[in-house]
């Protein structure tokens, strides 16, 4: 357990004991919760156990709820704990039967979780910050900038809560993306403590291989994430040259696409497949035959797949989805050349459901993907 860990769960024990705040348990790992019991109400471990499965196996969403906890454990955390920290709104369902969820949270934001049904395979798409601070100028998503992170909690929540709305009506759901609202790295301490959470045999039970962090490339964190987890990596890769991916990812003026690939090289594959590699196709932007040549040269010694995404557009953006001539030819010559290589098929788009489309930006964007759009269009126009 790092010290980390246990600061959180000492500081909870004590606002638990002094009922100074409310504490969020969805918070806390399995092992946290049975140190959590202990310190705060002298309670032996196993309580911690039962109140685990109380949230992730049976989702009760009362304290009355939960008969093996005695009755007067029950009222202490009735008084200062809270089961759910997301309050669901509603939902969107496309004819496809992708269905966004939203969530209210504290701070009057609003969470995003996209649920894709798909034969054999349904997958939850959960959202780690309201907003995002990386301003990558294709996605909707960045014209909010970042609200704030997300707690563990509201992470692990939209899970619990997507499998109670959704499991029901459309079946067993299997994969994890963090895909949705937010740069899941930044935001890494959360991301892995979830992580751990979702993974529990003792509660939700996902397995490693069913869960995917997708990042846009922060490179100290993918480390960590290497180290401290064994889910499945993604990388939002979408340009093969640092010009072009410096235009539409910011983050590439901070880990170019050198120092991303070496950080992917060393990233400890042991348990692991393979990374994937996210690569949305814009119109003119990325979309020409080198590029798919590039793509090769720059995955070529890291075990991988490579997902094309048909961009998804959305309001006041510049941006186009190339022709399905230009995309069909871009995934021939991947494919011909023996490159793992996948279109992703559009989904959810009517709800704005489908990848780069959440959010609800303000009438501006901020100022750093305003510089950004501004100099993507004067660049446009030049070259027209
Ligand atoms: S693509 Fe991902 S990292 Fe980039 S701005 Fe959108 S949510 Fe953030």
């Amino acid at each position: 357990m790092t010290s980390q860990a246990t600061d959180r769960v000492t500081d909870a024990a004590e606002r638990l004991r002094e009922g100074s705040q409310i504490v969020d348990l969805k918070d806390f790992s399995r092992a946290d919760l049975r140190r959590l019991l202990k310190e705060a109400f002298n309670e032996p471990g196993f309580r911690g156990d039962q109140l685990f499965q109380w949230l992730y196996v049976h989702r009760a969403e009362a304290f009355d709820d939960m008969t093996n906890l005695s009755k007067s454990l029950r009222a202490k955390l009735q008084d200062k704990a809270r089961i759910s920290p997301l309050e669901f709104k509603d939902t969107h369902e496309s004819p496809d039967g992708t269905t966004k969820l939203t969530f209210g949270c504290d701070g009057g934001g609003v969470v995003e979780t996209v649920y894709i049904p798909a034969e054999g395979r349904n997958t939850l798409c959960i959202s780690s910050q309201v907003g995002c601070a990386l301003g990558c100028t294709f996605c909707y998503t960045a014209k909010m900038g970042l609200t704030r992170h997300l707690k563990t909690a509201e992470i692990v929540d939209q899970v619990v809560q997507a499998r109670r709305l959704m499991t029901e009506r459309n079946g067993h759901i299997g994969n994890i993306v963090f895909m949705g609202m937010g740069e899941p790295l930044h935001n890494v301490d959360n991301v892995i403590n979830a992580i751990h959470v979702l993974l529990d045999e003792d509660g939700l039970n996902f397995s490693r291989r069913k869960i995917t962090v997708s990042t846009s490339g922060m490179v100290p964190a993918i480390r960590r994430l290497g180290e401290e987890t064994d889910v499945q990596l993604a990388i939002s890769l979408n340009a093969t040259t640092d010009k072009t991916r410096s235009e539409i990812m910011p983050i590439n003026d901070r880990w170019g696409l050198d120092e991303l690939m070496e950080a992917l090289r060393e990233f400890p594959l042991d348990n692991r497949e393979r990374i994937t590699f996210e690569y949305v196709l814009l119109k003119d932007v990325n979309d020409t035959l080198d590029d798919a040549q590039r793509i090769i040269d720059l995955t070529r010694d890291i075990p991988s797949k490579i997902n094309l995404i048909p961009f998804n557009p959305h309001p006041r953006t510049p941006f186009k989805t190339p022709s399905e001539e230009r995309m069909a030819a871009f995934t021939k010559y991947l494919s011909d050349r023996n490159v793992s290589v996948y279109r992703r098929r559009t989904r959810g788009q009517e709800e704005m459901a489908a990848c780069g489309q959440l959010g609800k930006p303000g009438e501006k964007e901020p100022p750093h993907v305003r510089r950004k759009l501004a100099k993507f269009r004067d660049d446009q126009a030049a070259n027209a």
